[in-house]
């Protein structure tokens, strides 16, 4: 299942139109400062020969003069010699008489370094402009936004105002426990006097806990909508920028304005992404993130819940988060907010079905009876898609088809339908996957069979679906038998019929073996080794889901452990044989019938194979 997570707010591109503005606007101003440079450095602009301007010195016109390294001379004349009050002379060779004759003249000289020619400036000047210029860039770059260039340090965020619409914990279903828990810090923000004349100590941070999707930012935005108070919002990515330091000051930022605006509730998406395990070697060079998370410690202690505010954060790997951010007296609570039941799953489908228009014949119930383990954001999602398959194929209102191919392609990925298969490779899918959905039939604790398709999806050639009749968290011994068993169908079958098999069992293959793994080492499902856990789990907090296993056994018990494997994958094969085998006729009849139907669903299988009817079929 995807985490469809729209709730982080990207940053709008640098738009085209503003950069080039900046641009054009950049050229002008280093235009203007190169004509500047150069106007006032060429001085007068008529020249005039050395001889001339010897002779007018003789004659005595000359009021003062500028001397140029010794190579160029600018005079300036008495009072209008022909005209001329200013002009220039080239020095052209050490005249050992020129300074006597200014002294004795009383001329006033002036000396002045070599004039730079207008090309030596603008080469001299160029780095400089263009480090300007990309620094200016660079800058623009980072705020993102191009007007508030330069305001780094500032936190950006979000301060929800009475004109966007308010989120109530009406909008969230479910979650009894974490709106019970929130209406508390609700109400403390209400009328914290309530809460201090007794004494009693309200968390200081709140620390909502829970798998992708499952409306924990929804609840954040919910607690603010409740309170009417000031509401700041940042995601932890935000503060995590490239410049070291930028991300702290951001922080001592984001808590200032909280505290000037109290009561206020200051929520802290996504927390895990400043909020991990220092030190942990988190790709190294992580020393802004690690300032960052310090000043957040820092800020929490640094204020007391007297002052009406109250930090929210979310995270969906509480595991990865520094210890010290959970010490009391900082998010010293933990609500946890868990995927949806039934009951869930039906209330929130029906908050999002009010935007659509839904047939009659649709019933959430039985929708949410066929999304097991889907999150809130995947029943948004589903509820989205099947509009949109409804509008696709020319319907007003939304019928319960249109759930049931939204849901298809949420849980399996889209049908290629345009994937080149040759007819032979689409017989043997059939009879591959006709192996698979055979069995359930036949199997008394496997999950009941939805369809069966030889459409390809994703990377797989064709799928057997099944869906549980309820939410189960635990498994049964006899399920997970039955589950090895699927999995062996696909190979049985194509060993059946072409006494050969091929690739496309990978998946199947690793499946079945990961289980019976499991079943021995874990679950203490083996008769012959019974309850005991070998190779305990450890997660390393830098490897994040990757759970490595150490050996704790001896080579005995490994043997051991294989020969387990070994025999109940065995038990599993002969009998899947047996069944596939027994029902040969059968297993011919649906694999023709699939490669000519394409899909085909429980229904029709049973009429296809003379299969009485299924007693309890709630499933879409
Ligand atoms: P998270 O922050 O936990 O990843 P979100 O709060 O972003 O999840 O949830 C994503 C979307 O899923 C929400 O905008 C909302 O539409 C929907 N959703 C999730 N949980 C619920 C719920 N309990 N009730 C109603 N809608 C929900
Ligand atoms: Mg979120
Ligand atoms: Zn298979």
């Amino acid at each position: 299942m995807q985490n469809n997570n729209k709730n982080q707010q990207k940053r709008p591109p640098v738009s085209f139109e503003k950069n080039r503005f900046a641009f054009i606007f950049t050229i002008l101003l280093v235009a203007l400062f190169l004509f500047l440079l150069l106007f006032n450095g060429n001085g007068p602009s008529i020249e005039l020969p050395y001889s001339t301007f010897v002779q007018y010195l003789e004659q005595g016109y000359i009021e003062s003069v500028t001397i140029y390294d010794y190579k160029e001379i600018h005079a300036l004349t008495k009072s209008g010699v022909g005209g001329i009050s200013s002009f220039k002379s080239k020095i052209p060779y050490p005249d050992e008489e020129l300074m006597s004759l200014l002294r004795e003249k009383g001329v006033a000289v002036q000396g002045a370094g070599s004039r730079m020619s207008p090309l030596t400036i603008i080469l001299n000047s160029l780095p400089w402009v263009l480090g300007f210029i990309f620094i200016w860039f660079m800058f623009r770059q980072v705020q993102g936004n191009g007007n508030k260039a330069f305001s780094f340090g500032k936190s950006r965020a979000k301060l929800y105002s009475d004109t966007d619409k308010k989120v109530t914990f009406e909008d969230v279903a479910g979650q009894k426990e974490a709106k019970y828990e929130l209406e508390e810090i609700v109400d403390f923000l209400k009328n914290p006097g309530k809460f201090t004349k007794i004494g009693a100590r309200i968390p200081k941070g709140v620390l909502l806990v829970g798998m992708p999707g499952t409306g924990k930012t929804l609840l954040a935005k919910a607690v603010a909508g409740e309170a009417e108070v000031n509401y700041f919002h940042m995601s932890g990515s935000d503060f995590v920028e490239m410049f070291v330091g930028v991300g702290a000051s951001r922080v001592r930022d984001l808590f200032e304005q909280g505290r000037k605006n109290a009561p206020a509730i200051i929520f802290i998406d996504e927390l895990d992404a400043v909020g991990r395990t220092r030190g942990a070697g988190y790709g190294g060079g992580h020393d802004e993130r690690e300032q960052t998370l310090n000043q957040m410690l820092v800020e929490m202690d640094g204020f007391d819940t007297k002052d009406g505010v109250i930090i929210l954060a979310a995270t969906n790997r509480p595991d990865v988060l520094d210890p010290a951010l959970l010490r009391p007296g900082r998010f010293d609570r933990q609500v946890v907010i868990d995927m949806p039941d039934i009951q869930e799953r039906e209330a929130i489908l029906k908050i999002h079905a009010r935007k659509v228009s839904l047939d009659l014949g649709v019933d959430l119930q039985r929708i949410a009876r066929a999304t097991p383990g889907t999150s809130g954001a995947d029943l948004e999602n589903l509820v989205n898609e099947a509009a949109l398959f409804a509008v696709r194929n020319g319907k007003k209102i939304v019928e319960l088809s249109d759930f049931e191919s939204a849901r298809d392609k949420i849980l399996l990925g889209v049908a290629r339908k345009s994937k080149i298969i040759t007819p032979e490779e689409k017989l043997s899918t059939a009879y591959h996957e006709s192996g698979h959905a055979l069995l359930h039939y036949y199997l008394e604790y496997a999950d009941p069979l939805h369809k069966v398709t030889v459409i390809p999806h994703g990377q797989a050639l064709g799928l057997a679906i099944s869906l549980p009749e309820k939410d189960e968290y635990t498994k049964s011994r006899g399920w997970i038998v039955d589950r090895i068993k699927i999995a062996m169908g696909g190979y049985v079958a194509e060993k059946l019929i072409y006494n050969q098999t091929t690739t496309g069992t990978k998946k199947d293959i690793e499946q079945a073996t990961t289980l019976v793994r499991r079943m021995v080492v874990e679950w203490g499902m083996s008769e012959e080794l019974g309850f005991v856990a070998f190779g305990q789990e450890e997660e390393p907090i830098f490897l994040g889901k990757e759970i490595a296993r150490h050996k704790d056994y001896s080579e005995e018990t490994a043997k051991k452990i294989d020969m387990e494997m070994d025999r109940i994958l065995r038990s599993c094969m002969e009998a899947t044989t047996k069944i596939l085998t027994d029902h040969r006729d059968q297993l011919e009849t649906l694999a023709k019938a699939l490669v000519r139907e394409e899909t085909l669903d429980d229904e029709q299988i049973r009429e296809l194979l003379d299969l009485p009817e299924r007693v309890k079929r709630d499933l879409i």
